[in-house]
Order: C-alpha cells, then structure tokens, then sequence
C-alpha cells in the first residue's frame, strides 16, 4: 500500500473547499481536489501526489499515493497574476492562512508599499531564511510581481540583520537591478519582530491601532515563501502543493537537531516528516506543529498543511510546582495552550493575568505595541498573591526580560513557553536578556 495522504477541506481563513472527486477516483498531482466556491472568502485544494482517492468526509480527503511520484504536475490554466493567485490557493504562510488573492484584490491607488516579511520570528525554525539563501532570486521576482498586482510603487524585504547571508544574497540580487524600487530593511533580533504591525513599526514608523489593518499604513504585509508561490504560480502556473518547513527536536541520533525541507507535498502525515529527518527520539514532552512561541500541540497521525511551518518534538516536561500562575501574551502562546502546558508540567493554574499591552480583539487578542514592554511586576504580583509558587509565560522577548527581573525576587520560577522546543535544541532559553 502506498503511503496516504490527508488534504483537511478548511486549512486557511473562509469557507470551507468543496470536493471535486469522489471515493476511487484517480487524480494526478496538481489536480484540483476541492475547490474555493464562487463568491466565497476560501481557497482551492489540490492533491499533491498522484494516487486514488481512498476517502471523502465531511472535513477531508484521503489519497493513496502511487509509488514513484515524480516533481511534474498539472498547470494552472488562468492567464493574469491575480487569477493564478487565486487558482493556485495560495493563501498567508506565515501562521494565519488568510487567502492571498483576497489581499492583493485592491490594488493601491497612490502611494503603496508592499513588505515581505522574513522575519522568520520563531525560534529554532530556519526554512524561511534557507529558502532566501538557496534563491534569493525567486523571492525577488515575487515581489515585484506582487507589487505590479497591487500596483505598489515601493517594496521592502524586511529581514533580520542576524541572517548575514540571507541579506548579502539578496543584496546582490538587488545590485544588478539599479532601478529596482525594492528595498531591504534590517530588523533587530527580537520576537516578535515579525508581527505584522511590528514590521510596520519598523518598517514604516507608524504605529497601528490594534484593529488596524496595515492598508491603513498604505501598506500589504506578505509572507517570504508566500510571495516564493506566488512566483511558482505567475512563472511556473503551479498549484500551491508544496510547502517549505522546519522539523527539529527530538530526534533519533541526537545529531542534527533542527532540519529544512523544501517542497514537501502538502498531506504528507506529521509522523513521515519526523521519519524523513531521522525518525523520533524515544522520549519527547510534546510535539508541536508551528513555532515554540505559537505552535499548537500535534501527533503523529496529523496531516501537514497549507499553514504549517514547523514540526518540532519537544524535550520532557519538567516536574512543576503544585500551583502555578500563568501571564499571558497577544503574540505568544494563549490562555489554551499555558493552560495545557501548565498540565504536563502537573500544575494546577491558580491565577491568570494578560500583559497589559494584549488588548481583546475579536475571539483574540492583540498587542499594542509589540515587543515593547509596559512593565510586567503588577501581573506577577498578582499572580504571586492568587497563590502562585511558580509562573508560566509567554510573553515576548523584552517583556520576559522584566518578568525576570522581578519573579525571582518574588521567589517565583519561571517557566516559558517556548522552554520544550528550546531545550529539545539545544538553544539558549527566553529569559533575561539585559542585565
Ligand atoms: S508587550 Fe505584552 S502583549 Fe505585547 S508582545 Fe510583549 S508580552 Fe506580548
């Protein structure tokens, strides 16, 4: 039996795809599967492996792949960029899913700027800045197609200066288009960096609103491997069936902790992806599909889509306190996800308390001004007073800083969230960052 892949009919913002095939049929890769109903915010599916179609639910489709798939597949047949936008269901690959032809729908009518954002402001994953390594040339070339979309004047590449290589890459990409109207800004190493109004802030100097859009800064904030689909749907007329990621942690062997890989078919199970980098260690608290500071906790029999980025097998949760308390951030992990943390780490939650810069939005919450602390001794104090003997955060770079400048005087640990992936790396925890 072949090995089976899993295309969920909902992986992005809207409604849910429509089925096109039935149980038994055979489609090819590149075949549209399900596709994103007229009128409708959503997003087209296609199966990324040839192969016959085992089952169709409710929620999903299941396709046996052939052995001996190949790289070809079938094109896209619509002739303007925004439409093979649209075909390809190509949708926002940084984490939020929201579908890219919508974005780009209204094109700017003066000033416009588009922003890719490489931040790549997650820990431990890389296949954002691999990918600007290998070709810088593709991440280019979709931006300026983006900018001829929506008719933007300017574009910036907004990148970390940490990533020298990334940036010399692009650099050189840049010298030979003299009048070239794209730009590279470089931005501190911080998280999070690469929240959309944070890169605005950086980018622009203006600070939106919590319930701003960044149209309202004339600008569109666009994902660096979005706009590399982008190119592949333009150039190429690919559909949007491979994804780039990041699997890392705890792995068998011990050896080479964090591994990209290019264009994996989309479908493809959690469990195949931790074998194709070795296989899992025998031991691992969680695993988590996404960054340490937002992924959510998986398991093997999941399927990758549209949206993930990274797969990453946590190191064992560590023995917690009785009581612990948890602080809450908008960019990092929320209410939930501490919660369950606090569960593994065998801890009864006596007290929950939001950075004051999270303010309610929506089912969600959003940071005033990200990465910028307002000062986090009140919320520990008050978790310290519910009864705290520990706290669990997951607040940003800086404001973790000045948690840890007073917890410990409190005589209160601190956990943070990203502590598992962290540790499972071998990489330097979130804690205090200046003395
Ligand atoms: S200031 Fe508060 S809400 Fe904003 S990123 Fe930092 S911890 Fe999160």
């Amino acid at each position: 039996m072949g090995e089976t892949f899993c295309f969920p009919l909902k992986q992005h913002i809207g409604a849910q795809a429509a089925p096109t095939i039935v149980k038994g049929d055979t489609v090819v890769r590149g075949q549209l599967i399900a596709y994103k109903e007229e009128n409708c915010l959503g997003a087209n599916i296609y199966s990324s492996v040839s192969g016959v179609v085992t089952e169709v639910t409710d929620n999903s489709i299941l396709i046996e792949a052939d052995e001996g798939q190949d790289k070809s597949y079938k094109k896209l047949t619509a002739t303007e960029p925004l439409a093979l936008i649209e075909e390809a269901g190509i949708v926002g690959l940084g984490g939020a899913g929201f579908p890219t032809y919508a974005k780009l729908s209204k094109p700017f009518t003066d000033d416009g700027v588009v922003i890719v954002n490489a931040a790549e402001c997650e820990p431990v994953l890389n296949h954002n800045i691999r990918a600007i390594e290998e070709n810088p040339a593709q991440l280019v070339r979709g931006l300026e197609i983006t900018m001829d979309v929506v008719n933007a004047k300017r574009g910036i590449i907004a990148i970390k200066k940490i990533h020298t290589k990334a940036v010399e890459k692009l650099q050189n990409i840049l010298k030979d288009r003299p009048d070239s109207d794209i730009e590279i800004h470089l931005l501190e190493n911080m998280y999070p960096m690469g929240e959309e109004r944070a890169i605005i802030r950086e980018c622009l100097g203006k600070l939106l609103g919590v319930q701003s859009l960044p149209l309202e800064a004339g600008a569109i904030v666009i994902n660096a491997e979005t706009v590399c689909r982008i190119e592949e749907a333009v150039d190429l007329k690919k559909p949007f069936i491979d994804k780039n990621m990041t699997v890392a942690g705890k792995l068998k062997g011990n050896s080479n902790l964090i591994q990209v890989f290019f264009d994996v078919p989309l479908g493809i199970s959690v469990g195949a992806m931790f074998e194709k980098a070795g296989g899992l260690s025998e031991d691992y608290g969680e695993l988590i599909m996404g960054g340490p500071f937002t992924g959510k906790r998986t398991n093997i029999d999941k399927p990758v889509i549209k949206t993930t980025g990274g797969l990453i097998a946590a190191e064992c949760f560590p023995k917690g306190p009785e009581k612990i308390g948890i602080l809450v951030c908008a960019c990092g992990a929320n209410k939930e996800r501490l919660e369950e943390i606090a569960k593994s780490l065998g801890s009864e939650v006596v007290g929950c308390e939001y950075c004051k810069q999270a303010k309610p939005v929506k089912d969600t919450r959003k940071c005033e001004n990200p990465g910028k602390c307002p000062g986090q001794v009140q919320k520990v104090m008050a978790l310290k007073k519910a009864g705290a003997q520990a706290v669990l955060i997951s607040n940003c770079t800086d404001c973790s800083n000045t948690v840890m400048s007073c917890a410990p005087q409190l005589k209160l640990p601190v956990y943070h969230c990203t502590d598992g992936a962290l540790r499972a790396v071998n990489e330097k925890l979130v804690r205090k960052i200046k003395s």
